[in-house]
């Protein structure tokens, strides 16, 4: 199995790694934020928090 490291735990990271994982990779998801976004919308991690 083919392994893929995505960077951002946000929309576009948690989807690439939904899709890949599909499609037989195995796909590990890494975020620098330290908690979640608490502002509303779709994204998971506000990365304005801890900038
Ligand atoms: C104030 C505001 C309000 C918004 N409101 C809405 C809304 O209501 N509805 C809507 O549809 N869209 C909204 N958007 C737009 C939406 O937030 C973006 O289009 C969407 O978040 C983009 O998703 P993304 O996964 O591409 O990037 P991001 O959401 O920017 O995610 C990138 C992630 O990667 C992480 N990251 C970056 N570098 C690294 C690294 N080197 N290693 C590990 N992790 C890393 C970041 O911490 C972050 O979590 C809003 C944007 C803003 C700024």
């Amino acid at each position: 199995m083919k392994k893929v490291l995505i960077s951002g735990a946000s929309i576009a990271g948690q989807t690439l790694a939904y899709r890949l994982t599909k499609h037989g990779f195995h796909a590990t998801v890494a975020e620098r934020a330290p908690v979640l976004r608490s502002c509303g919308g779709s994204p998971a991690v506000d990365r304005r928090e801890f900038t």
